[in-house]
């Protein structure tokens, strides 16, 4: 029996066939999102203004989602993330994760940002990933090494573990900063154009290699850009925004990997473009186009 809905193989929880009277097959029943972004305004008071960077902007965000939010610059992308993160508290409406509340930051929301300072330059690429492990008090010194020493190498990065990040190219210092999130094994991995300040043939590299990763895991990531192609490379889920104040336009399913590059991918890619520039905005929950 399947209950009917959006439920997918990933958002979809198997109960016993025996918890189902008079049933022999599996019941499915619908997961709660993992992330619920709902009706959410955030302002930033100056002492001239009161800047109102996103308007009533909902959003689930699935397990195993490759979520992303695009839209032109100054949509209120980085600001949503950052309040996803617990570093901003909604003017109006909830964030939550997994049912609880955001309050504040924590180590189920890790951060991977667009600049390439983000890692410490007195510490190695080892010591960089297992520096936040070792903070979180969760693992000795020794465990912290090993965990991270297996972070290091899903980015390709064993042969460099000792080197310092001065010496280390933009890509690679991404791949470090990713390392860094993914070895705390978050919730949810927010990324804010992390791949933006790379030259094109190192972005797609990185697009392929951040695919390969999820491929091996499964995270949950959600992924701001302003790319239209990084969205259709990357993303399953699409959601558009608009600016002054950021508000939802519209949600794309994508099929994602490996669809850029094909006449779908680019049917997508027009449609997206399309309704980016189209001056109407839809409703508060951004209805799922196929
Ligand atoms: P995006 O990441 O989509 O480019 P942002 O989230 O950075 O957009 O910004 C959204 C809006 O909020 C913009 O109008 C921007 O000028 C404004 N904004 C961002 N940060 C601040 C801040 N610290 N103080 C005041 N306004 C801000
Ligand atoms: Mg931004």
């Amino acid at each position: 029996m399947q209950v009917q809905g959006q439920a997918t193989a990933a958002s979809a929880v198997r109960l016993p066939s025996r918890l189902v009277p008079g049933c022999h097959v599996e019941a499915v029943a619908i997961a709660k999102p993992l992330l619920d972004v709902s009706g959410v305004t955030l302002q930033y008071k100056t002492k001239q203004h009161l800047v109102t960077a996103t308007y009533r902007v909902s959003f689930h965000v699935r397990k195993s989602d490759r979520y992303i939010l695009l839209g032109p610059s100054g949509c209120g992308k980085s600001t949503l993330l950052k309040a996803v993160g617990g570093f901003l508290t909604p003017t109006e409406g909830t964030i939550s994760l997994n049912g609880t509340s955001v309050t504040g930051p924590g180590p189920d929301r890790m951060m991977v940002f667009q600049e390439f300072d983000q890692l410490l330059p007195w510490k190695t690429v080892l010591q960089n990933v297992a520096f936040t492990l070792i903070k979180s008090g969760t693992l000795s010194a020794k465990q912290a090494e090993k965990k991270a020493a297996h972070y290091v190498e899903k980015v390709n990065l064993t042969k460099f573990k000792d080197t310092y990040p001065h010496m280390l190219s933009g890509g690679m210092k991404q791949r470090v900063a990713i390392a860094r999130a993914m070895a705390m094994e978050p919730q949810i991995l927010l990324m804010d154009e992390p791949f933006a300040a790379l030259d094109a043939l190192t972005r797609r590299k990185m697009q392929d290699e951040l695919l390969r990763l999820w491929d091996d895991t499964r995270f949950t990531v959600l992924f701001v850009t302003h790319s239209i192609q990084e969205a259709v490379t990357i993303g399953n889920r699409i959601l558009l925004l608009s600016p002054h104040p950021g508000q939802v336009k519209a949600g794309l399913n994508s099929r994602g990997i490996d669809e850029a590059d094909t006449v779908t991918g680019q049917k997508l890619s027009d449609k997206i473009s399309r309704l980016l520039f189209m001056s109407d905005v839809e409703d508060e929950g951004g209805t799922f186009h196929e």
